[in-house]
């Protein structure tokens, strides 16, 4: 197995590690983004967030509300920007889900989650509730 953050979680290859939790572990990323840029990871290998088991899912997010204090806290940051890239499409380059918690400071010059994405025409909401609502219902 080659994926770098499975070999992260097993202890396999060196990581700054913040916390680990039975089915979650959490570490300083490699390039941070910003001072504390903590990346959590379920155990388990899986790429999208979507294909998580429901107790794999519960513990991930657990772990990344247990951490999003104490990471603003332990710099002296106002808030922190918490993300998901899920695909390939968006930027994700390491195929093992992964939420990156990124303290914010006032005035640091970063946008909001808004600023990654361009203006343009929208399909109308009421069709596109329907499309969403429609795979909801196929389970
Ligand atoms: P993403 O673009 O969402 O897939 O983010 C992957 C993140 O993993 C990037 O921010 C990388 O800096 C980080 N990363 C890659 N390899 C390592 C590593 N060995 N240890 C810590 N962070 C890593
Ligand atoms: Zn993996």
């Amino acid at each position: 197995m080659s994926c770098v953050f499975c070999r992260i979680a097993r202890g396999d290859i060196p990581a700054e590690i913040i916390a680990r939790e039975d089915g979650a572990v959490a570490f300083l990323d490699v390039a941070p983004l910003a001072d504390g840029h903590v990346l959590v990871v379920p155990e388990a290998h899986v790429a999208r967030l979507e294909d998580l088991a429901p107790d794999d899912a519960r513990t991930l997010f657990q772990t990344v509300v247990r951490l999003s204090g104490p990471v603003r806290d332990g710099l002296g940051a106002d808030g922190t920007t918490i993300g998901v890239n899920n695909g390939a499409a968006t930027g994700q380059t390491v195929p093992h889900v992964h939420v990156h918690i990124v303290p914010r400071r006032h005035g640091d010059g970063a946008g909001s989650i808004h600023s990654i994405f361009p203006g343009g025409s929208r399909r109308d909401v009421a069709e596109v509730g329907d499309a969403i609502r429609a795979e909801l219902a196929l389970g």
